[in-house]
């Protein structure tokens, strides 16, 4: 029988072992390429990843193309709070947005808002693309709120998996919101989560950005934030600015000063948004485009993938008991965990 080198090298006491490491460290580096040149899609390496990394917050790349260092959980439950879905653990995000959740779930409650807001997936542990779901929500700084208020008993993690979304719209109408279903509570909601400075955009279904528009009457300064889009009609979704001092998030356009109540509602309500994409049948069609892999990435998305851990944060659901809700965090320290790391 031959025996691997290694083996043979391991009875060779301090300096064999020594060699056997090094030769350990020398594969692990001839392996760093490798991984870096695979076409492993970069969706089923981030959704692999439990944890975030250690160290200082830092998003990088683009809210559609990127990933984030130092990412925080929002706690899965607090005084105004529920996150959704604990199994899909897309609980992650930048230590900015956690906070503008849990102060906004506050004022939500404070303007009628039930007992607070239902949280559905910010982003995964390191960001980065997600098998399912989302185009954005990459680098921590992407949020989606469901527009179902947080119930008075508080919901089981069970039933947190199984609630069904309730859509706002009529859905036997073209792009009309059920009266039925829309309260005045709606709209405050919706304008008091515009009002952050560090909110940019908040995406909408287009009934919603038109009934907005028609019953509004307070002041509209913040109207231009609600950015209509496709879908978002039994959540919202909260997208926050590059936070101060984050030089490798890159910004998205400044959405300028119009309310937004004009020709750009107006065009979704033609024909071109909802029209299937034109076909040419001389030409054959392109071939699907390929995953995003690492390497498309920004590069420092491989670096963030194979940091070490955040030693404070726990990732996996809890088990279907009430979590402790946490003490508010200040603004400079990640929010703590629940319960450490299991491994
Ligand atoms: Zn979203």
């Amino acid at each position: 029988m031959t025996r691997p080198y290694l083996y043979q090298a391991l009875p060779g006491g301090i300096k064999g072992r020594a060699r056997v490491a090094l030769l350990l460290l020398a594969t692990i580096a001839g392996y760093g390429p490798a991984i870096a040149a695979d076409d492993t899609p970069a969706k089923q390496l981030f959704g692999a990843v439990t944890l975030p990394s250690k160290g200082t917050p830092q998003p990088e790349g683009f809210y559609s193309k990127g990933c984030i260092a130092g990412a925080v959980a929002l706690p899965a439950d607090g005084p105004t709070w529920q996150a959704m879905r604990l199994s899909r653990n897309r609980r992650y995000g930048h230590p900015d947005m956690i906070h503008l959740l849990e102060n906004f779930s506050q004022d939500a409650e404070k303007l009628g808002w039930g007992t607070g807001i239902l949280v559905g997936d910010i982003g995964q542990p390191r960001g980065g693309p997600m098998a399912s779901g989302h185009a954005s929500h990459q680098i921590g700084l992407d949020a989606d709120v469901w527009f179902t208020p947080k119930p008075a008993t508080p919901l089981s993690v069970k039933q947190r998996e199984d609630l069904p979304f309730t859509t706002l719209l009529d859905t036997s109408k073209f792009l009309t919101v059920d009266p039925k279903r829309w309260s005045p509570t709606h709209a405050k909601l919706l304008m008091q989560a515009a009002s952050y400075p560090q909110v940019q955009r908040i995406f909408v279904n287009p009934a919603i950005k038109k009934k907005m528009c028609d019953t509004w009457t307070g002041d509209r300064t913040n109207l231009g934030k609600l950015r209509p889009y496709y879908g978002h009609d039994s959540h919202f979704h909260i997208r926050l600015r590059c936070p101060a001092g984050a030089k490798d998030c890159k910004p998205q356009a400044a959405i300028g000063t119009d309310d937004g109540c004009g020709k750009q509602l107006s065009w979704w309500y033609s024909k071109e948004p909802w029209a299937p994409p034109k076909k040419d049948p001389n030409k054959k069609p392109p071939p699907p485009p390929k995953p995003m892999t690492l390497a498309g990435l920004p590069k420092a998305c491989a670096a963030v993938l194979s940091a070490p851990t955040s030693g404070v944060m726990a990732a996996s659901a809890p088990a279907d008991v009430p979590v402790p809700a946490p003490s508010p965090a200040p603004d400079t320290v990640p929010v703590p965990a629940e319960k450490p790391a299991q491994d």
